[in-house]
């Protein structure tokens, strides 16, 4: 789950990294009211969208007094931001954060993250920040600094002394990096990050360190324990088809093709993808409803494929182990009665109680295509579409 720059700010901030005075709004008066706040002229106004590269695509400005505020507030609110990490649609601009302007003199990069092959946090820096680190490892991949972090022993006194000298940094600024570093690393932790991102990290005209940027995503899985971060979720920013299918504990992810998918497993339901693919199809969606799915929870995976406009048939394929074909059955059942359904519906059912669950589906009556393989469905998917079924 990701969360706005302004919210990663005040977690950092609470941890002890220094980030720049500033304040949220919501309309272009209050952003006139939180320069007013902060008792300058200069500020930056930034808009707040789950994207980086907002620079660049013009949601960023430093801005002189009232009016320059009011104008690029006005400008911002309301628009769709599309930038390099975004799709064509862009991100809604609902709220922006004010800020006070710093003295920039050298940008730094750094970043926190799960390095999977290790299974350790790792840190990767580098002394040319501003970029993205993408860009950053094709243009000047030897600026990148690597460190893992072993978590029996956490960050290392001596590791964060190591990193700060190699990004060049000199005198007082070797520990205020040293307590950047281990702020972070104690935000990463205690509250079950999997990034923490500070881009661009600034050495101000004054000699101090500032987080002008900051961004961090979390474990979703460990959101349970964590209501504190998962209160922080803003569903404007996010896939509504994803958002719903999380309020209901699907796992589903938008696509831009248009045959929805109702699987269990993510192995099976990748394998689907593939054969639908390899049948001339493309997915909708990636949906896995989970082992003992109840029909109540076939009947939401049902809800959420069709909140997507692009579908024009559904493919369900269940390999049950944990589940139950009659309950798979009975949940399709009961999505044919509850909701009106009027596309083609494929049904593969295979493993505990199969017969059963062909048995309630073909007694249903309901115009629905079996299959038995996956290969047959993937085709029998395919053809389906080109025939949407008559409306009654
Ligand atoms: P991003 O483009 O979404 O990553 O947004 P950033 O917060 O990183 O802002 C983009 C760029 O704006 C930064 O790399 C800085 O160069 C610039 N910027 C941000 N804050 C300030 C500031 O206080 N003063 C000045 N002069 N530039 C800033
Ligand atoms: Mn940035």
């Amino acid at each position: 789950m990701d969360i706005h720059e302004h919210q990663a700010k005040e977690i950092l901030a609470n941890f002890g990294v220094p980030v720049p005075q500033g304040g949220i709004a919501f309309t272009p008066e209050q952003a006139v009211f939180r320069l007013r706040e902060l008792g300058s002229e200069r500020c930056v106004v930034k808009a707040q969208v789950h994207s980086g590269g907002r620079g660049e695509a013009g949601g960023v400005k430093v801005c002189n007094g009232e009016a320059e505020v009011r104008e690029f507030a006005s400008s911002l609110f309301g628009t769709k931001l599309v930038t390099k990490q975004t799709d064509a649609q862009g991100k809604r601009v609902d709220r922006i954060w004010v800020e006070e302007a710093s003295q920039i003199e050298r940008e730094l990069y750094l970043g926190f993250v799960l390095d999977r092959k290790s299974e350790r946090i790792m840190i990767v820096a580098s002394g040319h920040g501003g970029m993205e680190i993408e860009d950053l490892a094709e243009e000047d991949p030897e600026s990148l600094i690597r460190m893992v972090l072993d978590p029996a022993v956490g960050l290392a006194e001596y590791q964060a002394r190591e990193l700060a000298f190699k990004l060049g940094l000199e005198g007082a600024q070797i520990s205020q990096m040293v307590a950047v570093l281990k702020a972070c690393y104690r935000a990463y932790r205690d509250m079950d990050a999997m990034m923490v991102e500070i881009n661009p990290l600034v050495v101000c005209a004054d000699g101090s360190l500032v987080a002008l940027d900051a961004k961090m995503s979390f474990d979703t899985n460990a959101l349970f324990r964590r209501p504190e971060v998962a209160n922080l979720r803003d569903p404007g920013q996010e896939d509504p088809r994803e958002s719903f299918a999380a309020d209901h504990g699907l796992a589903y992810v938008g696509l831009d093709g248009d045959i929805g998918c109702i699987i269990n497993g993510a192995g099976l339901a990748m394998a689907s993808m593939d054969m639908i693919q390899l049948a001339g199809g493309e997915p909708a969606n990636f949906l896995d409803i989970g082992g003992g799915a109840s029909p109540e929870r076939v009947c939401q995976a049902f809800r959420t494929v069709l909140s997507d406009p692009n579908v024009s048939v559904i493919l369900v394929n269940i390999f049950a182990g944990i589940n139950r074909c009659d309950w798979i059955a009975n949940g399709v059942i009961k999505a044919f009665e509850e909701i009106r359904i009027q596309l083609p519906v494929v049904v593969r059912l295979s493993g505990t109680n199969v017969e059963a669950g062909r048995r309630l589906i073909r007694e249903s009556g309901l115009p629905i295509i079996s299959a038995d393989t996956l290969e047959e469905a993937a085709k029998a998917a395919v053809q389906a579409r080109q025939q949407p079924i008559a409306a009654e």
